[in-house]
């Protein structure tokens, strides 16, 4: 993490007050909860509509913050403290991790898209790990205020950043990618998330494609090549960058031969390798987002051959197809983190294709966020179920609804339930189950699915 004296940070960024009093106090890392405080922090107020960080100044700076922030316009600084005054900390704080950024000697990857960052994230730093010192953002701080922590959080001698970036409209992913200048990018995919405020999936994809803007030179876009907007709009792209796609399809540059999958992962073949992979995550999606992350880490020098090494022990972050034990011996797909279309019909096709259970029940609650197509959306995933494949329909909330009504085209309406309450849900879901059943939870964050999953352990 970032460790410089006052006197440092005070001409990293525009400070407006005198601080000579304190230039030699020695700042280590940032910080923007005064409840989780590391001795030597640079404390972070921020002042927003129902709170004010300025509040908790003083005690930070007496739980052993080594300095503090402080906006201008906030009446009364303690200046007997180690106050930086500064305009806005939002914007010192970026400007911090800018300088901060460009003070390193790291290679950063970038990684956006619709579905899939985060774990395309866990992926690409562990194959990267396999030949470089590898720091990457923790959890899903991929915004305005995570992206520049993680960034001060980065150690001198790391090598390699694998930064997530994160976005709800036009303009964000700009900002992101030119703080974090990346030598690669990846675009997992394009879905329908933030649809609302780009209007269009062309919206969305020109948006994602704002990660290029901060591309470096001869640093390389991988890309879902199998999306035709994103090879479309690159078309119009003033500059040429290296690209290389991945996909399902053999048009890409990296394409599976071949995927086998488990209950406990998939194993698969690359067009680009002899060897066979297995990705201890479920779901063929996560061997897209697999490929995407191995060719960056090709890119940067490790051969593919190796790659297996970095995926064993792979660990995601929580409540993403997890696989849990349900207290009648089901088993339970937890996906219960976030959902749009693209990421729903991936996992009700996991849980289509797995093979060993002979009942499969969706657990589907609403996606938010969607526009004023949203019904229309729901109503298609559900007829989109395959009676063949899937056996119960359970819908939660008043879009999820919807899903239910879609569903009933394939599905006997005895096996198709929606309710609007969680309690009658889990009540009725508990009368089906069985060792033979494999339950697959997903809704938007929201929608707090989770709360099925824990009754049902
Ligand atoms: P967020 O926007 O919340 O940060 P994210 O883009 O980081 O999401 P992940 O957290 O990696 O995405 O995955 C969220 C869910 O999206 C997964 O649980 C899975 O269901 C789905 N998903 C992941 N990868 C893909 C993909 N390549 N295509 C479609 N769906 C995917
Ligand atoms: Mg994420």
């Amino acid at each position: 993490m970032i460790k410089r004296t006052l006197r440092e940070i005070s001409e990293m960024i525009k400070v407006e007050n005198d601080v000579s009093a304190f230039k030699d106090s020695a700042i280590s890392g940032v910080s923007i909860d005064s409840r989780k405080l590391n001795l030597g922090n640079l404390f972070i107020p921020f002042k927003g509509e129902n709170s004010d960080g300025h509040r908790f100044v003083e005690e930070a700076i007496k739980k052993g913050a080594a300095a503090a922030f402080w906006q201008k316009d906030v009446p009364n600084p303690p200046l007997h403290l180690p106050i930086l005054v500064v305009e806005d900390p939002l914007i010192a704080l970026q400007e911090l991790a800018r300088k901060y950024r460009n003070e390193l000697d790291v290679k950063v990857v970038g990684i956006t898209g619709s579905n899939g960052k985060t774990t395309t994230k866990d992926i690409t730093a562990n194959l990267l790990s396999l030949k470089y010192k590898v720091q990457k953002t923790e959890g899903n701080f991929n915004n305005e205020i995570g992206l520049p922590l993680t960034i001060l959080g980065l150690e001198k001698d790391t090598e390699m950043a694998v930064l997530e970036m994160g976005m709800s409209s036009k303009g964000e992913i700009d900002f992101l990618t030119r703080l974090a200048r990346p030598e690669a990018a990846i675009i997992t995919n394009i879905g329908e998330s933030h649809l609302l405020d780009l209007g269009s999936r062309e919206g969305i994809a020109e948006a994602k494609l704002e990660i290029v803007n901060g591309l470096q030179e001869n640093g390389l876009l991988a890309y879902y090549g199998d999306e035709p907007l994103l090879t479309q709009q690159l078309k119009n792209l003033e500059r040429s960058i290296d690209t290389k796609t991945f996909g399902r399809t053999i048009k890409n540059d990296l394409y599976p031969v071949e995927i086998e999958q488990n209950d406990t992962g998939s194993s698969f073949v690359i067009n680009a390798s002899e060897s066979t992979f297995f990705l201890p995550v479920l779901g063929t999606h996560n061997v897209l987002n697999a490929m995407a992350a191995m060719a960056v880490a090709n890119f940067f020098g490790i051969p593919y051959e190796k790659m297996n090494d970095g995926f064993t022990g792979l660990k995601l972050t929580n409540m993403r197809t997890e696989l849990l034990q349900g207290k009648m011996g089901e088993k339970i797909i937890n996906d219960a983190y976030n959902a749009s279309p693209t990421s729903m019909y991936a996992a009700i096709e996991l849980i289509a294709h797995l093979p060993g259970y002979k009942n499969k029940v969706l657990v589907l609650g609403d996606m938010l966020e969607l526009g004023p197509e949203e019904e229309e959306f729901h109503r298609k995933m559900g007829e989109s179920i395959d009676s063949n494949k899937i056996d119960y329909v359970f819908t939660f909330g008043n879009l999820g609804k919807h899903i239910a009504e879609g569903a009933k085209i394939s599905l006997p309406a005895n096996r198709v339930f929606a309710y609007t309450e969680k309690q009658p849900l889990i009540d009725e879901l508990k009368k089906l189950v069985n060792e033979d059943t494999i339950i697959l939870v997903k809704a938007s964050r929201g929608m707090m699915l989770e709360e099925v999953v824990s009754a049902l352990q």
